[in-house]
């Protein structure tokens, strides 16, 4: 009995192994955890969740190499997708569910990474402060007249790279510089703090403008906090060159990783974040845009109205990204 219990075991152990998916998530646990625990629970596949910083996540994939138990690598921005796909780790997933459901802007054009949901990096204002005629672009907030009413968080955010490097795609390095260096002179404090900081920064005075992505406001907006609350009501949403090339868009997104042991199950999951159900919930939960524009977004998402995105391919961020964090650091942007 015990014999033949110990000759079954590796194959029931196998089997296992068999229903489960791994992931890498640069995302914090609790903004996935319950659509994932959804996914278990209609197809019965576990999920393993290691989160961390992208950077680290990327590095451990390296080291790890093939020995990695990891199926996918999950981020908040396109640049660590587009990295991790430079460094090799990806593999491509060819699958229709994909393809017809992501716009062809927001995804890999090999098909190694995929955009899941969408936010815009938006202009903030203090409406007794600004008027809402004096907004118009992100250029033009590198103007003499914004001088010390400027927040922005710190240069090394992954997003500030990568408005920056949709920048660089569309006017090139020089121009982008001039405009950081102007950007850096209007600046009312030294970079500091989360996109979060920054809307409470506004409404506390220390500035009249920020920049932040769309979801941390909303995410104010419906906060338990009475503080964000408050202090999110006493500021403005301005989208920012609508005559131009439209707000800056940017992704969540994820990648199959080249050693992944369950990739049938991983891809089924790929699909599934891109579902009409998965995508509802990134609207209603997370405040994110949808990949899939049938999808209604959630309540504050709408009172800020239809706006024109950028339709600028995403690739491109990533291709720029070391420019962009060159030239930002060169114009003193901290
Ligand atoms: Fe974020």
């Amino acid at each position: 009995m015990n014999k033949i219990l110990f000759l079954l075991l590796p194959l029931f152990l196998q089997s296992v192994s068999a229903a489960e998916v791994n992931i890498y998530s640069a995302r914090k646990e609790a903004l996935i955890k319950p659509l994932l625990d959804q996914f278990t629970e209609e197809t019965g596949i576990e999920i393993n969740i290691v989160t961390g910083q992208a950077d680290t996540l990327l590095k451990r994939l390296e080291v790890e190499g093939k020995n990695t138990p990891a199926d996918i690598l999950l981020t908040v921005d396109v640049a660590r997708l587009v990295r991790a796909k430079e460094k090799g780790l990806f593999q491509a997933v060819d699958s229709e569910i994909l393809k017809k459901s992501i716009p062809e802007h927001y995804r890999d054009n090999d098909n190694q990474w995929f955009g899941l949901s969408l936010r815009s990096r938006v202009i903030i204002y203090a409406p007794d402060r600004v008027k809402e005629e004096d907004l118009s672009s992100y250029e033009d907030l590198a103007d003499s007249k914004w001088k010390n009413r400027v927040c922005v968080r710190s240069s090394s955010n992954v997003y500030n790279q990568s408005l920056v490097a949709a920048m660089v795609a569309n006017q090139g390095v020089e121009k982008t510089e001039a405009w950081a260096k102007g950007l850096v002179s209007n600046f009312a404090r030294p970079p500091k703090g989360g996109d979060r900081d920054q809307i409470k920064a506004v409404a506390a005075g220390v500035c009249d403008v920020a920049l932040v992505n769309t979801y941390y406001l909303a995410g104010m907006l419906a906060s338990t906090q009475k503080n964000e609350v408050t202090a999110a009501k006493k500021i403005k949403l301005f989208w920012p060159d609508q005559n131009g090339r439209g707000a800056h868009m940017n992704v969540s997104g994820a990648g199959l990783l080249k050693p992944a042991r369950h990739k049938k199950e991983a891809i089924q999951l790929l699909e599934y974040l891109v579902s009409d159900k998965a995508q509802r919930w990134y609207a209603e939960t997370n405040h994110e845009y949808s990949i899939n524009e049938s999808i209604e977004s959630s309540p504050v998402l709408k009172s800020w109205g239809k706006f024109k995105a950028d339709k600028l391919n995403l690739n491109l961020l990533g291709k720029y990204n070391t420019d962009a964090v060159l030239l930002m650091d060169r114009a003193g942007w901290k």
